[in-house]
């Protein structure tokens, strides 16, 4: 045994750190005391401030932001390997979700420890940090992790296999099997220079999400049946996108995958709830259109609204027109902002950009392109797709299809609700 190996191991019995141990380790060596009386000294020296020989085993449930470090036992339940820069360094890490009896909770390993997805480990001198408001454990150097024989039970699911619908931003080590609907190679201006990458759109059986794959595989063409292992979930313009690092496995299958032909049809509430969602349909009544609505100008430079001639960022420039509509759809459990582009704007105004400047120029205001647009919707009942992404102003669908409602499906919406609230 190294010296090292010797400091590991008290550090990871006394739940201590392991720099500190070693450091003590090395002063008694080199006060010729022999290695085993200096562990021992050492045992009795940490287990005095500790409390006793035997190191402290929290419960999940129980750890808190403010512990320092904790050895616990537990059963991991996902493994995601990814890259990340720190300090001007590429370092790979691998983060998921450890769990026991009484909770699970996030960590980050910053060494590979070769634990995997089902293995019972017990870690010894983890550090807690509080992460997206969470105590999250870290496992760095001064950390030790055992594999053991025996399997912790525990009241979760171990493993990553998911549904696309059962994926949240943030998740990590997830394992899908996916239908690849669409795909698209560009070239991008990375960290790393030029850089190739595939994007598109995957779907399964319950649902569609986008994705990104950093390492633009053969495999990832339209039609593949796939089976991803160790992809992660980030947000992208508002809604969740798969994204493929080097690490994910990629396998083919030799079965077929059957998405659904219709659109997952939610409330706004429901829609509002899930943070950001891919490709959705609400239905209900345009009650307001907003500002900012009808014939606009845009800056040529970053294309934001130009308002009175004035950008926000470049000061006054030659603003270019274009047409857009915001309206607010309320389907009785929610409200959320609608915007249109330019064709589908042109499509209810009934005529383009020339015949809304005609308009705004005979009547000396540029209003009356959006009354006019306003007169059309307003009041009437719409069925509503595209991505719905939220923040702070509230939920917001990029509509990529705006219909008059055959029904009077927000009806039965509100009616469904007062019956439920009665
Ligand atoms: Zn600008």
């Amino acid at each position: 045994m190294q010296l090292d190996d010797h400091a590991e191991e008290l550090a990871s019995d006394l739940g201590v750190d392991k720099q500190e141990v070693k450091a003590d380790l090395e002063n008694l060596i080199e006060y010729s005391v022999p290695v085993d009386e200096a562990k021992q000294s050492l045992r009795r020296k940490y287990g005095d401030t500790q409390s006793g020989e035997t190191p402290t085993v929290s419960s999940i449930d129980e750890i808190d932001p403010d512990d320092g470090t904790v050895n616990l036992t537990a059963r991991v339940l996902t493994v995601g390997t990814r890259e990340i820069h720190y300090d001007g360094e590429t370092q790979v890490i691998r983060e998921g979700t450890i769990a026991d009896e009484s909770g699970k909770i996030g960590y980050t390993a910053w060494d590979d420890f070769g634990f995997e997805a089902g293995d019972t480990v017990t870690v010894g001198n983890g550090s807690v940090r509080e992460f997206r408001d969470k105590p999250e454990i870290n496992i760095g150097d001064s950390s030790t992790v055992t594999i053991k024989d025996e399997s912790l039970e525990v009241p979760y699911r171990v493993g990553g296999d998911r549904s696309l619908t059962e994926l949240s931003v943030g998740d990590s080590g997830r394992v899908i099997e996916v239908v690849v609907e669409e795909v698209e190679t560009r070239t991008i201006s990375g960290r790393d220079g030029e850089t190739t990458i595939k994007s598109g759109v995957i779907a399964d059986e319950t649902g569609r999400l986008p994705f990104t794959d950093w390492a633009a595989r053969p495999e990832m063409t339209t039609g593949a049946t796939l089976r991803l292992e160790d992809v992660y979930v980030r947000e992208f313009r508002g809604v969740p996108e798969i994204s493929l690092s080097k690490f994910t496995t990629v396998t083919e299958l030799n079965k077929p995958i059957e998405p659904q032909s219709d659109r997952t049809r939610l409330t706004i509430q429901e829609a509002v709830k899930t943070g950001g969602v891919y490709d959705i349909e609400i239905v209900g009544n345009i009650v307001d259109i907003q500002d900012g609505s009808g014939l606009i100008e845009r800056c040529p430079e970053c294309n934001r609204i130009v308002q009175n001639g004035r950008c926000r960022t470049h000061g006054d420039v030659d603003g270019v027109d274009d047409l857009r509509v915001k309206a607010v759809i309320d389907d009785g459990t929610g409200a959320a902002t609608v915007v249109l582009d330019k064709e589908q704007t042109a499509e209810i105004y009934g005529g383009g950009i020339d015949a809304a400047r005609q308009a705004a120029r005979d009547a000396m205001d540029q209003s009356v392109v959006r009354e006019k647009i306003g007169e059309e919707i307003i009041g009437r009942e719409y069925r509503v797709s595209g991505h719905l992404s939220v923040d702070e102003y509230g939920a917001r669908i990029e509509a990529t299809e705006f219909v008059e409602a055959d029904g009077n499906v927000a009806q039965q919406a509100e009616e469904l609700l007062t019956g439920v609230e009665s």
